[in-house]
């Protein structure tokens, strides 16, 4: 299937590794330039390295993307460059984990801003160009834990339905103007924010991380987690001409591990 991808313009953020950057290899395999966007200086060369061979142009920003001023350098830099994105991924690393009770305000405001403000302020920087141009694909990364809140992660639970609300509201706005909005949750997917997961979760209650992983891997129909490159596919269709019809939607990619009809 051509995906209509070439020529276009995708600014994938989050995208030194994991799933963003499988998001990004996935769009350059169907001919998108790219704008990757991560804090990492080092993980971001080898992620341009890795990306070489699928030929297309590749924009690296290193920005931190919790603050004011990485949002605005990121814009920056790829109005310079390319003058437009076509294509918004917005992604960061995940919240601190730890009991509902115990975050201050400081680490509530600081997660805010890394999963809210990010997706928000990139969506004002990028979407009103698509909507004059007719043509835009917004895709949201955020986490099975819109569906069903995951232990140890209140802030992710919390701030993930944010992150719903707001682009479930901006894809009715802004869907006359040929702009799809839409997120994807992933389930649990081979990462090192996984392994990062697992390490937390062995503190706090003593299992082995094998353990940790099979009762992961105990939840989920499919009886394995998840590839990144699965949800790099996903995010890619989304991001096509032939997903064109596509908005509003909140799309699982999670080996069946949340139970629910819908
Ligand atoms: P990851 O930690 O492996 O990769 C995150 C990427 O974001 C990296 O490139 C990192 O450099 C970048 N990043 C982190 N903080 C940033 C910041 N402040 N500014 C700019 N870039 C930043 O994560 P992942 O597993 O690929 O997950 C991506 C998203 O999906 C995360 O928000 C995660 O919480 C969520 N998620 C992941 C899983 C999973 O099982 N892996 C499950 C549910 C939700």
């Amino acid at each position: 299937m051509d995906l209509g991808l070439k020529g276009r313009i995708a600014l994938v953020c989050g995208a030194s590794r994991g799933i963003g950057f499988a998001a990004a290899d996935e769009l350059a395999r169907e001919g998108a330039s790219l704008a990757i966007c991560s804090r990492d200086a080092g993980s971001m060369q080898h992620a341009v390295t890795r990306l070489a061979s699928r030929g297309v142009p590749v924009l690296p920003i290193v920005a931190d993307l919790g603050t004011v001023e990485g949002i605005a350098h990121a814009r920056l830099e790829v109005m310079a460059r390319y003058g437009r994105a076509d294509i918004l991924i917005t992604n960061t690393g995940g919240p601190p984990t730890g009991q509902t009770l115990e975050h201050d305000w400081a680490a509530w405001t600081r997660a805010s801003e890394l999963l809210l403000r990010s997706a928000v302020e990139l969506s004002r920087a990028f979407v009103p160009g698509m909507r004059e141009r007719r043509w835009g694909r917004v895709i949201g990364i955020t986490s099975l834990a819109v569906k069903q809140p995951v232990a140890s992660l209140v802030l992710s639970n919390a701030l993930r339905a944010a992150v719903t609300g707001f682009f479930r509201t901006l894809a009715n706005e802004v869907a006359a103007d040929g702009v799809t909005v839409n997120t994807v949750l992933p389930g649990y997917t081979e990462t090192e924010r996984l392994e990062a997961l697992a390490e937390s979760t062995t503190k706090r209650t003593g299992a082995t991380r094998e353990a940790v992983y099979n009762g992961w891997k105990a939840e989920i129909p499919m009886a394995r987690l998840g590839r990144p490159e699965e949800l790099g596919a996903v995010i890619a269709f989304l991001a096509s001409d032939r997903a064109g019809f596509v908005t509003g939607q909140a799309v699982l990619v999670d080996g069946g591990g949340i139970g629910s009809l819908l």
